[in-house]
C-alpha cells in the first residue's frame, strides 16, 4: 500500500497509530514488496478516550452494510455487531472486508482507533447475554414508542439497534420491549432504511451524549 498506492519510498514520512498509544510521525527506512522498516520520530497526538457507542445492525444487502460501516466509523462507532433476526435476508458477511472498510474510514476521519467488528449473533442470543448496564436505543417505526429526543434526554444509551429491511417481527419487538436495558424509540413519521435509521440514532447519541461538545 505504501509503495504501490501511496507511491512512497525511503526517506518519506508517514503517521502511525495503534489505537492505544496515540499518533507518531515516522520516516520510512526501507520499503520492499513484503516489508517496511520505519523509524518513529516523535509523538504527534496523544490517545484520548472516545465515546463507546456500539452499532447492532441486521445483515442487510452488501452495499447497505458497506455504507453503514463507513459512515458509522466516521461518526465514531466503537464496535459493530451484526445481528441475525427472523427477517434477516443475508446470512454471510465477510468480516475481513468490513474491517478493511472500517480502517479506511477511520484513516479518513483521522481518528486514532479502529472499531471492532464482531461475528454475527442471533438477536435472541445477544439479548440473553447482554451486559444490563449498557442501554440499547432501538428504532421502532410502529409509532408506539416515544420520540428519540425524549428518551435521550432521560437516559444515556451505549448502543443502537435497528431491524432488517422487513422490520422486526411482532415477537421480536415484544421481546425487545420486555428487556429493561432496551429503549425503543421513534425517529419520526417517515420509515427509514435500516442503515439510515442506525446512522440517525448514532448521530443523535453523539450529539447528546458523545464528543460533539468538544472542538
Ligand atoms: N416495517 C417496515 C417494513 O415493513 O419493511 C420497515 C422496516 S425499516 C426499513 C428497518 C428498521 O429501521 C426498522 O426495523 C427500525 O429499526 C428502523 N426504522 C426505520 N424507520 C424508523 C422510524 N421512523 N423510527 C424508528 N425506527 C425506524
Amino acid at each position: 500500500y505504501l509503495r504501490n498506492v501511496l507511491r512512497l519510498g525511503a526517506g518519506k514520512t508517514v503517521t502511525l497509530f495503534n489505537g492505544r498509544d496515540g499518533e507518531f510521525s515516522a520516516t520510512i527506512q526501507t520499503l520492499d514488496r513484503k516489508s517496511a522498516i520505519l523509524r518513529i520520530d516523535q509523538q504527534t497526538r496523544s490517545q484520548k478516550a472516545e465515546p463507546d457507542f456500539w452499532v447492532l445492525f441486521p445483515l442487510l444487502k452488501k452495499d447497505a452494510v458497506d455504507f453503514l460501516i463507513e459512515k458509522a466509523t466516521e461518526l465514531g462507532a466503537a464496535k459493530f455487531i451484526p445481528v441475525l433476526t427472523q427477517r434477516t435476508n443475508a446470512k454471510n458477511v465477510n468480516l475481513e472486508r468490513l474491517h478493511r472498510h472500517a480502517i479506511e474510514a477511520a484513516e479518513q476521519t483521522e481518528r486514532l482507533t479502529i472499531p471492532d467488528i464482531e461475528a454475527p449473533q442471533k438477536l435472541t442470543d445477544l439479548l440473553g447475554k447482554w451486559a444490563k448496564d449498557r442501554l440499547i436505543l432501538t428504532g421502532d417505526e410502529s409509532h408506539t414508542s416515544p420520540p428519540v429526543r425524549e428518551v435521550l434526554a432521560a437516559s444515556q444509551p451505549g448502543a443502537v439497534l435497528v431491524g432488517p429491511e422487513g422490520g422486526f417481527t411482532e415477537q421480536e419487538l415484544a421481546l425487545l420491549k420486555s428487556k429493561p436495558f432496551v429503549k425503543t424509540v421513534s425517529l419520526g413519521p417517515r420509515v427509514l432504511r435500516a442503515d439510515t435509521a442506525a446512522l440517525a440514532m448514532l448521530t443523535a447519541l453523539q450529539m447528546v451524549h458523545g464528543d460533539w461538545g468538544s472542538k
